[in-house]
């Protein structure tokens, strides 16, 4: 899985529809839809809605 946002391929999986970027500190999760959510891990362990530009 490449990360959308910086290109990084180095990405981390979480699960089987879930992987993280360390790089960018954001976690990308498909829906059942095949939609790509984005999601941006913030300092204290919560997650806030990102939207493709
Ligand atoms: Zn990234």
């Amino acid at each position: 899985m490449k990360c959308p946002i910086c290109g990084n391929e180095d990405t981390g999986k979480l699960s089987k529809s879930r992987y993280f970027c360390s790089n960018c500190f954001i976690e990308m999760f498909w829906s059942k839809t095949s939609e790509l959510h984005l999601f941006k891990i913030l300092e204290d362990g919560s997650t806030s809605p990102m939207h493709l530009a």
